[in-house]
C-alpha cells in the first residue's frame, strides 16, 4: 500500500495536484478541504496509501494515534475556538455506504461558528 499512481490524495501528498498544506511531517500531511462544510475545514491523511479505516490494523495504530494528536493542535491553529465553547468535529468516512468518495484515509476536521453547510 505505498502511493497509488490513480489516487488524488497520493498526488497531493508528491505535489503533483497543489492544495493549501496546513501541516506536513514525515508520516502525515494536512491540507484544506477544497469544498468546506465549515469555517474550519481540513483534511488529516497518511503519507502511506491506506484505501479507509476497513484496511487499518494493528500496525497502524501510531499512525492513527499521531492523527488524533495532531487534530485538536491543528484546530486550534486554524482557527477553532477553544474547548468547550468552540471545538470541532472528526469525521471519518469509510466505504459507499459510509459515505467516502475519495479512497484514500482521511480525516475530515472541522469547525468554526455555527451554522455551517453540512453536519
Ligand atoms: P470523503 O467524502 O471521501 O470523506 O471526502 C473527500 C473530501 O475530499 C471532500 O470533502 C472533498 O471536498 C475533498 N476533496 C476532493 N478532491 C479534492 C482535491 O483535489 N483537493 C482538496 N483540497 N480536497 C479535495
Ligand atoms: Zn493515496
Amino acid at each position: 500500500m505505498s502511493a497509488d499512481a490513480n489516487c488524488i490524495f497520493c498526488k497531493i501528498v508528491a505535489g503533483q495536484i497543489p492544495s493549501r498544506k496546513v501541516f506536513e511531517d514525515e508520516d502525515l500531511f494536512a491540507f484544506h478541504d477544497i469544498a468546506p462544510w465549515a469555517p474550519v475545514h481540513f483534511l488529516i491523511i497518511p503519507k502511506l496509501h491506506i484505501p479507509s479505516m476497513a484496511q487499518v490494523g494493528e500496525e497502524h495504530a501510531r499512525l492513527l494515534g499521531k492523527i488524533m494528536t495532531l487534530a485538536p493542535q491543528l484546530a486550534l491553529e486554524q482557527g477553532c475556538r477553544p474547548y468547550p465553547e468552540g471545538g470541532f468535529r472528526i469525521v471519518t468516512n469509510t466505504g459507499a455506504e459510509g459515505g467516502q468518495e475519495v479512497h484514500h484515509l482521511h480525516v475530515h476536521v472541522m469547525g468554526g461558528p455555527r451554522p455551517w453547510l453540512k453536519g
